[in-house]
């Protein structure tokens, strides 16, 4: 038999990686982001929107593959990421749906895993209960892994958007006056976005029940960056000043007592009542999903932004994605 290679590797076009800072990194923690790579990323995602709004989507990451890790549930970190990947032309392993499908059921460490996942795939997106697992698995991986969320640490993609969101909807980040509301405690974006605004001239207010307080290692870092900071039980007293109300759910699967729960689980609501008194060009985020604590009725008020949020998420993802990969 006559075997005529398949592929003309050197007529080929090779996988070309550029080297942009990011090329080949792990995403763990925001403590990796200045404000030059915050504006460069940005940059990146605004062009991502454009290409998604002029044509839908593109090859970039052409024959490139994601593996999508997720050890808790998610609807749009893991919907967002898989949808960037499609849309720059590449393909997913989706392990979202549970790992109880697969080996991890059958008592497979995330070392194991990660060190399969990482023979079929470019890059892993990893959600996991425990802080630290993301960069453990990174140290496990010779490919990029994507912190998506580990347990209440940090939430670094999501605080991308969340940034990207204050400054598309506001128009700057200097001066603004940020009110964070609800879950400060167990609420890994919000830990995530503090840090992230530390970067930046704003006055940060903290506003949550006396037991779901920020994490003291967190507000000490917010003190030692000279920020003005105050915190309450009060969204009286942040309504009329705040430029963005960042909302979030109060986290039951983090309580251990469930009594706890049931007490601080309907602390607050916002209702168009509230939102009269808030000031005109302001906007209203939360990272989703929502329990109650933004009433349904507010979703029809210009300044609320959170589905807004949601859709920057794809654009900001497929930035990093394709960053990491070394294509933007
Ligand atoms: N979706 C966000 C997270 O994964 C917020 C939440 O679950 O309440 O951290």
């Amino acid at each position: 038999m006559n075997l005529k290679p398949l592929f003309d590797l050197e007529a080929m076009p090779g996988n070309e990686r550029h080297d942009n800072g990011f090329t080949g990194q792990d995403i763990l923690s925001v403590s990796q982001f200045d404000k030059e790579k915050l504006s460069y990323i940005f940059e990146r995602a605004r062009e991502m929107r454009a290409v998604v709004k002029h044509a839908s989507g593109v090859d970039l990451l052409k024959g490139h593959v994601l593996a999508c890790l997720f050890y808790e549930p998610s609807t749009r970190t893991s919907s967002s990421f898989i949808a960037a990947m499609e849309r720059l032309g590449g393909g997913v392993i989706p392990i979202t749906q549970g790992v109880q499908f697969s080996s991890v059921s059958k008592g497979e460490t995330l070392a194991d895993t990660i060190r399969t996942l990482e023979q079929y795939a470019d890059v892993i997106v990893l959600r996991h209960p425990e802080i630290g697992s993301a960069k453990a698995a990174a140290s496990y991986a010779s490919v990029p892994v994507i912190n998506a969320g580990d347990g209440t640490g940090e939430h670094p993609t999501q605080s991308l958007l969340d940034l990207f969101t204050i400054q598309d909807e506001l128009g700057r980040l200097e001066g603004l006056k940020v009110a964070m509301i609800g879950d400060l405690r167990y609420g890994r974006t919000v830990h995530s976005l503090t840090k992230l605004l530390l970067q930046y001239d704003v006055s940060l207010r903290f506003v949550s029940p006396e037991i779901l307080r920020l994490p003291l290692a967190i507000m000490n870092q917010v003190i030692d960056a000279g920020v003005d900071v105050r915190e309450t039980h009060e969204v009286a007293d942040v309504i009329e000043n705040a430029d963005v109300l960042y909302v979030t759910r109060v986290q039951k699967e983090r309580f251990t007592d469930l009594a706890q729960y049931e007490e601080v689980k309907e602390f607050y609501k916002i209702t168009p009542e509230i939102m009269k008194r808030a000031k005109e060009k302001m906007v209203v985020m939360h990272p989703l999903p929502r329990v109650g604590e933004i009433h349904y009725t507010v979703d029809s008020d210009p300044r609320a932004a959170y589905f807004r949020q949601v859709q920057n998420g794809m654009y900001i993802r497929m930035a990093l994605l394709a960053m990491v990969l070394g294509k933007a």
